[in-house]
């Protein structure tokens, strides 16, 4: 078995070490590129949600590199998620490729499939080496985020923000080259050393902005134009409402009631949305509150095209920054998305951000 999974965002750099210390072959997703994109958007529907196209890419990608099984997270949600798996199948069918799809699909859809899957994955025999994986992917995943968390911190504040891109990049590279837990976690804490020592500038109060939106916009730089880079070197501290230690922490580790700032996330959408509307637009719009009740300026919602829970956050937004008196942004992403009209919109809420804490007129342009 010869195992990848879709790109995305730092997680191939855990997953990687995660299967390598297993013992099972693994061929971790290329970067995307535009080429991923290009090949995903040729063999997908024209209608259906960027992510599903990016992945198809990323899955041809790693399939003429030699893998014959994807790994892929499951979903019941009312949103085209829940249809990845099959979708993806059947394309990658029609053009021929055979290949074994592992879902992961929530508790709730059933604990009998999702065991033996587990299992499978995990190269576990019994329930002591779930654990043991598990504990193992939960720590790799935390690290990953840690440090894509400290560098957007260390960014906003740097003297030369570029420093950290270069920590940042070797970083990705070299992590390449590592096999196993171990020496990932030593390339791990070396950079994380590298970006402490960055320089900082003194008595400096960044912008803050927090990222909502549909999760994989969020996670996956390449689907988001690296927003975060982006906005760290305008000296914005960004922080964003959903990562992969967050989805697992509210997913896997807290099952069944969810983690404590996720709930309270729900709390604080309910007076303007009390139910499910799929994906994570529900928390799109108690993040929204959440940041504006925070002290951060403002907030960018991500939203991938046709992405039905966003669209629904999106009209919701409105509301929560005319009763917040909050700047809030939504920008919407798919193939035809230009860098240039993208920067100029980032650079005018910035812009915008900035007048506002002076104490100047202000308009949403949410
Ligand atoms: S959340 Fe939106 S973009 Fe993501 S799969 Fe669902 S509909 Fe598509």
């Amino acid at each position: 078995m010869k195992v990848t999974f879709p790109h995305f965002g730092n997680v191939y750099i855990a997953g990687k070490a995660f299967f390598e210390e297993l013992g099972i072959e693994v061929i971790p997703p290329p970067k995307s590129s535009r080429k991923t994109l290009e090949m995903g958007t040729k063999y997908s529907q024209e209608t259906i949600c960027l992510p599903l196209k990016v992945m198809i890419g990323n899955f041809i990608e790693s399939i003429e590199k030699g893998a014959d099984t994807i790994l892929l997270t499951g979903s019941c949600g009312p949103c085209r998620y829940g249809f990845y798996s099959i979708l993806e199948k059947n394309i990658l069918e029609d053009l021929g490729y055979d290949i074994n799809f592992i879902v992961l699909d929530p508790i709730s859809e059933g604990i009998k499939v999702l065991k033996s899957n587990v299992y499978k994955l995990f190269n576990a025999q019994n329930i002591r080496d779930v654990v043991k994986a598990g504990k193992l992917g939960w720590q790799l995943i935390k690290k990953a985020d840690y440090i894509t968390d400290l560098s957007n911190r260390k960014r906003a504040y740097a003297v030369n923000s570029y420093e950290v891109d270069l920590i940042v990049d070797r970083y990705y590279k070299t992590a390449e080259k590592t096999f196993g837990a171990k020496e990932l976690m030593d390339l791990m804490d070396d950079t994380i050393n590298k970006l402490n020592k960055v320089k900082l500038k003194d008595k400096f109060n960044p912008i803050k902005i927090g990222l909502i939106g549909e999760i994989y916009t969020i996670i996956e730089p390449f689907v988001n134009m690296e927003i975060e880079r982006k906005l760290g070197h305008m000296g914005v501290l960004v922080e964003k409402s959903l990562t992969p230690t967050i989805w697992v922490e509210h997913h896997i580790k807290s099952y069944p009631f969810g983690s404590k700032t996720e709930r309270i996330k729900y709390k604080k959408a309910k007076p303007y949305l009390k139910t499910l509307v799929g994906g994570h637009g529900r928390e799109t719009v108690g993040s929204a509150v959440y940041y504006a009740e925070s002290g951060f300026d403002g907030v960018i919602q991500l939203l991938p095209l046709n992405c039905m829970p966003e669209i629904v956050a999106k009209s919701i937004l409105t509301t929560v920054s005319e009763d917040y008196q909050f700047p809030i942004m939504t920008l919407i992403l798919d193939e035809m998305t230009g860098e240039a009209g993208y920067m100029t919109r980032l650079e005018a809420f910035v812009d915008l951000l900035y007048r506002k804490r002076e104490g100047k007129q202000w308009k949403n342009i949410i």
